[in-house]
Parts: C-alpha cells; sequence; structure tokens
C-alpha cells in the first residue's frame, strides 16, 4: 500500500517522500500530532519503501512508495521483519509476550529504561539480519518516562548505521527538549471531518452514517470506524430523546440520564452493564449534542444543509422553539458537562445536571 492511504496529510508525506526519493533518510524523526492522524501508519509505510523490493528504485536507491506485496513489506506489514523495531509501553508488549520485566515487578504504563537499554545494548548492537535500513518505532514516544528518554539520547546523538527512529507521539511536547531537538520534527494535523466521512463512504458505510461518525470522531479516522454503524445509532437516538424532553417532566429526563438512547425495542440492561454503557456513551453524547444544537442555530440562520440529517425534525423543532440565546445557553451546559466528564464526574449524575441546567438554568 502506498503513502496515498494516509489521508489529508499532504504535507508529511510529502517531506517523507522526498527524502525517500533523495535516499536521505533522517536518522531520527519524530512524528506528532494528534491520537488517529495516521503517524504509526506513517512509520510502517516508511520502514516498508526503505526495505521495499518490489518495482523501481528512485534515483536515490530507495522506493518513494512501497509496493506492499514483496517479501519485506509484507513481513513489515506482519510486524515479522527483524530489522523493525517497535518498542511499546511496557504493559502492552508483556501483554503480546514480547517483553518480562525485570525482577517480576508488574509492568508499568510506562516504557520504562530497562526497555531502552535493552533496545540500545543488545538489539541496535547487533547487525543488520536482511533488511537495507533498520528501523525502530517508539510509539507512543511520549510514553517514555524520563529515565527512559535520557537512556536514549546518546543513540539519537549517534545512531547506529543505516538505523532510523521514529518517534511516535500525540503529545510530542511532553517528550524532554533534549530529545526533540535531535529529531526532525513530522507534524501530522487532525483529519477534516469531511475527508474522513469521504473515507467511511469509500469503505462502504453509508452517507449519513459516516458524518456522524466522522463529527464525533475528533479528527480521529480509528475513532471514527469505531463509531460508525450500530454505535453510530445510540447517541443519535439520546439526542433525539432529550430533544422532545419537556421541562416539566423530571421522571422522563431522570431515566434519560439513567439509560440515554435506551432502544425501547430492546430488553433493558443489567444495572452494572447499563453503568459502563452510559459511562462510555455520555462524552458521545454530549459531542453529538453540541453538534446537533450548532445545526439547530444554522437552521435559524437559514441554513439548510446539516451535519446530523438524521435529526432533522428534531432540529427544526427546536430552531422554531427556542430563541438562539437559549440554545447558545445550552451549548453552554453542555461543554461544562464535557468538562466535569473529562474529570471523572459520575456520568449519570453529569447527564442529570445537564438536563436541571437544560430546563432550570444554573444547579
Ligand atoms: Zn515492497
Amino acid at each position: 500500500m502506498p503513502f496515498s492511504e494516509l489521508i489529508a496529510q499532504e504535507r508529511a508525506v510529502g517531506s517523507l517522500r522526498s527524502a525517500l526519493r533523495r535516499g536521505s533518510l533522517h536518522h531520527a524523526y519524530l512524528f506528532g500530532g494528534p491520537e488517529g492522524a495516521g503517524k504509526a501508519r506513517a512509520a510502517v509505510l516508511l520502514a516498508q519503501a526503505a526495505n521495499c523490493e518490489g518495482g523501481q528504485a528512485g534515483p536515490g536507491g530507495l522506493r518513494e512508495d512501497p509496493c506492499g506485496a514483496c517479501g519485506p513489506c509484507r513481513k513489515i506489514e506482519r510486524g515479522l521483519h527483524p530489522d523493525v523495531v517497535v518498542l511499546a509501553a511496557e504493559r502492552t508488549m508483556a501483554k503480546a509476550g514480547r517483553w518480562e520485566p525485570k525482577g517480576g515487578r508488574a509492568p508499568s504504563k510506562d516504557i520504562v529504561v530497562d526497555q531502552v537499554r535493552d533496545l540500545v545494548d543488545h538489539r541496535l548492537a547487533m547487525k543488520r539480519f536482511e533488511g537495507r535500513r533498520r528501523f525502530v518505532v517508539i510509539d507512543p514516544a511520549d510514553a517514555m518516562n524520563p529515565q527512559a528518554q535520557n537512556a536514549l539520547l546518546k543513540t539519537l546523538e549517534e545512531p547506529p548505521e543505516d538505523t532510523t527512529l521514529v518517534l511516535v507521539a500525540s503529545s510530542p511536547d511532553a517528550l524532554l527538549p533534549t530529545i526533540r531537538s535531535r529529531c526532525l520534527r513530522v507534524s501530522f494535523r487532525p483529519l477534516p471531518a469531511a475527508a474522513i466521512a469521504a473515507r467511511l463512504q469509500e469503505e462502504g458505510i453509508p452517507a449519513e452514517e459516516a458524518r456522524v461518525a466522522a463529527a464525533l470522531s475528533g479528527g480521529s479516522l480509528g475513532r471514527a470506524r469505531a463509531h460508525a454503524g450500530d454505535a453510530a445509532r445510540r447517541p443519535l437516538r439520546a439526542v433525539a430523546q432529550a430533544a422532545a424532553l419537556r421541562p416539566d417532566d423530571a421522571g422522563a429526563w431522570l431515566a434519560w440520564a439513567a439509560d440515554p438512547g435506551a432502544d425501547p425495542a430492546q430488553a433493558r440492561a443489567k444495572d452494572r452493564d447499563r453503568k459502563a454503557e452510559v459511562k462510555e456513551l455520555a462524552p458521545e453524547i454530549c459531542e453529538l449534542m453540541l453538534v446537533w444544537l450548532r445545526d439547530v442555530l444554522a437552521v435559524q440562520a437559514g441554513a439548510d444543509r446539516l451535519a446530523v440529517a438524521d435529526l432533522e425534525p428534531a432540529t427544526r423543532r427546536a430552531a422554531a422553539a427556542l430563541p438562539p440565546g437559549e440554545v447558545v445557553r445550552r451549548r453552554g451546559e453542555v461543554l461544562r458537562t464535557m468538562r466535569a466528564l473529562r474529570q471523572n464526574a459520575t456520568s449519570q449524575l453529569a447527564l442529570e445536571r445537564l438536563m436541571i441546567g437544560w430546563f432550570h438554568g444554573r444547579a
């Protein structure tokens, strides 16, 4: 698969491809940008392109795009190439059976200094096995604790021959300045919702569902995929239900906060499952509510293209019933609820407070 599989990252991809064309890869890259923007995928494609044996090599001796089909490309894709080393959080590697914490302690959620020492003292001390260029992908690099980062400094300063390190980080500025200054930064931007929706449609997801999933994705294709399909229906139902609630029916909005978006045709979930579901759903419902309230304002301003066409009847009703100032106030309540959820407020309580705020002003 060539670099064109990455969407809306022309700048980042352009700089990597031009380095491949010249045959002069940097020894250390820092791929920064939000979760789901394609950073990790770009690291795999880069390692493939540099080791690809299919097609014609460019003037610098490397392929500008991997073929995806030759031996090295396939091995790298499957994580089986001996010259492509991946370093992840200790817990992730332990789970995959690729690492055992020293001294029998429990695996950490960080990348720890032992892992970096093992990389530097053993794996990088060996000769390359079969590839043209060795790659070390550290993902997420911002999971390296300060000791681990310090243990990597010397390698970043004097890297072994024909080796490229790729540090993948959604918070690159959390890395030590000494690490950052030794890497060439490649920035990945959040994917625009329209580009995500278009990609999901290419993958066979119906247009409306694709747009909702894209609106909820926060610029991440992976998250958008998770929202598509059935997962997209429940936040939609929840917002439609909330839009139909009446200020004088407290019983109904308390029931909504306890099980928002519940499908009336389905049996009620067990209490424990329901709580876990609501916890997961509450932030998504709030995000969709923001998009929906923006639609309400758009209708009031005379627009006729809505971000969430599925909710159009509710949108038109709300646009006719509420003054714009009230819609803006309700958006403020939703934002307040989102902050509370991020600070670990109980989801059901947060949604109850949201409804009180909606109907009766600040609680
Ligand atoms: Zn290939």
